[in-house]
């Protein structure tokens, strides 16, 4: 239901200025004035900023909810439509390790059957080990149950495409339109004012929302329009992620990790014969593993892994690389001190970013999307505003908790192990051998990793 306003000549409305201004060098009070010209504003119900892994999802799941069924819903992506025609035999660079828990999230709405048309790759067990003390904790189902799913970014992208194509009716996605300006109004506007947020496009034009969802990643312009706090800070790392070509075929169905005093290196599996590179390392030495030559790399893999433990398995040995495969992505920590505000919610990269040792960016946000699909269904269901506190405090809650502590946790991690201080060395060999030894400790991360 489009509604539609008349002339709003002096809309009284506050720009939160952050890093996307309304306009470079644009007196906000002009731009307001503007917006109140724009007398035909499409209103939304819900627009999302932002067409990444987590926005396209976020609208999937509206899109595809009862309660929205008469909802308008806008996705706005500043990048271009990624259509994939016939699957590449080439395997993409990027790939997430999905939880059974995301798994679920994407079949409620169909993207997971296109992921499992195309290709992905369960494991069932991850190996992780100390490159100091050879310590290691093995993380395997009792039942045969999947521990995750490797699935290339695309893949997923392009099944959520299509899941977006099947609700067009009620989702209006519109590519390489990028968000310049975010306005809300002022609490105490008079009563014939739009109590929606305004948004202005690159191209000039204009449209309102009742509810607008932050899902523009990292560097969120929601999030600094709407002058939320953000903890952040830079890692001394760079993520090198690489298509590697395994010497024999093997079952491939165990995620490795080991940490290195410089960082952590994992292996996911890809396929009988490929797996996938995510080697986290000190900027210098990632800059120098992306130039070097294939033999070079493939034997810095190699001597990265142990050939000799006391583990019960090793890790496939790797014969070359994909050629162009390799690319490098620098690393960091960030976390909004609220999720949410009156007529604003942040989602995935936008609300955390963390570190990818423990393979929970993506998942962390499809859970924030779990979790705010059901507060505004159930507020759609009983004909709330959308926008409203009262129900958007219950989303924050329930994923704050969350978050913060898989946060926590990864962030001293990542300390943890960055170093080969005895003492430090010590307690993270017991940490984890004990870990690995108390089974119920064990399913207990499990669970929690698994959401
Ligand atoms: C090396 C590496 C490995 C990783 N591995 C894993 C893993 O195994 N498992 C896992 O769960 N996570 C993993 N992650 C993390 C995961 O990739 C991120 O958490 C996830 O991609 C974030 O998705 P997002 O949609 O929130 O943000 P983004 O991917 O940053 O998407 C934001 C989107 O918003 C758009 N946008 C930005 N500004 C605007 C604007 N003003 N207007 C319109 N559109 C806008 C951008 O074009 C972009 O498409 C990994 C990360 C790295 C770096």
């Amino acid at each position: 239901m489009a509604v539609r306003f008349g002339a709003l000549t002096s809309l009284p409305c506050v720009r939160w200025s952050g890093a996307v201004p309304l306009a470079a060098g644009r007196d906000p009070l002009v731009a307001c004035r503007r917006w109140a010209g724009s007398s035909t504003d499409t209103v939304y119900d819900v627009v999302v900023s932002g067409g990444g892994l987590v926005g396209a999802a976020m609208a999937c799941a509206l899109g595809h909810d009862i309660h929205f069924h008469d909802k308008k819903i806008l996705l706005l992506e500043a990048g271009s439509k990624k259509v994939m025609g016939n699957l590449s035999d080439t395997y993409s660079n990027r790939v997430s390790s999905i939880s059974p828990g995301s798994a679920t999230l994407l079949s409620s709405f169909g993207a997971w059957d296109h992921i499992c048309n195309m290709r992905c790759r369960a494991f069932r067990r991850m190996q992780v080990w100390d490159s100091c003390s050879e310590a290691l904790i093995m993380f395997d189902k009792d039942d045969l149950d999947d521990m995750g799913y490797i699935v290339e970014n695309d893949v997923i992208m392009h099944a959520l495409t299509k899941q977006l194509e099947a609700v067009a009716d009620r989702v209006r996605v519109l590519y390489r339109s990028k968000a310049v300006g975010y306005a809300w109004p002022l609490p105490f506007s008079m009563a014939d004012s739009s109590p929606w947020v305004h948004i202005t496009l690159g191209d000039g034009s204009t449209l309102q929302t009742k509810l607008l969802i932050g899902a523009d990643g990292h560097n969120s312009g929601v999030r600094q329009a709407a002058g939320i706090q953000n903890v952040s800070w830079n890692y001394d790392q760079s993520a090198v992620v690489a298509t590697l070509h395994l010497s024999e075929a093997t079952e491939n169905n165990v995620a490795w990790q080991r940490f290195l005093p410089s960082g952590p290196i994992a292996l996911l599996p890809l396929s009988d014969t490929l797996s996938s590179l995510v080697w986290s390392t000190s900027h210098d030495h990632a800059a120098e593993l992306v130039g070097m030559d294939e033999e070079e790399f493939v034997d810095a893999i190699n001597s990265a892994f142990p050939t000799r433990v006391s583990a019960r398995q090793l890790p496939p040995s790797v014969a070359k690389v994909d050629a162009k495969s390799r690319a490098l992505f620098p690393l960091g920590l960030g976390h909004a001190a609220e999720y949410v505000r009156p007529r604003v919610a942040l989602i995935g990269d936008a609300a955390h970013r963390v570190h990818p040792l423990a393979g929970q960016g993506v998942n962390m946000g499809f859970g924030d999307i779990s979790s705010l699909v059901r507060h505004l269904s159930t507020a759609a269901f009983n004909g709330k505003d959308l926008g409203s506190m009262s129900h958007l405090t219950g989303y924050e809650t329930d994923r704050q908790r969350h978050n913060t502590a898989l946060l926590a946790a990864t962030d001293l991690l990542k300390r943890l192990y960055s170093t080969r201080a005895t003492p430090l060395v010590l307690l993270r060999t017991w940490g984890l051998q004990a870990t690995n030894a108390v089974s119920p400790l064990k399913k207990q991360i499990m669970a929690f990793a698994s959401k």
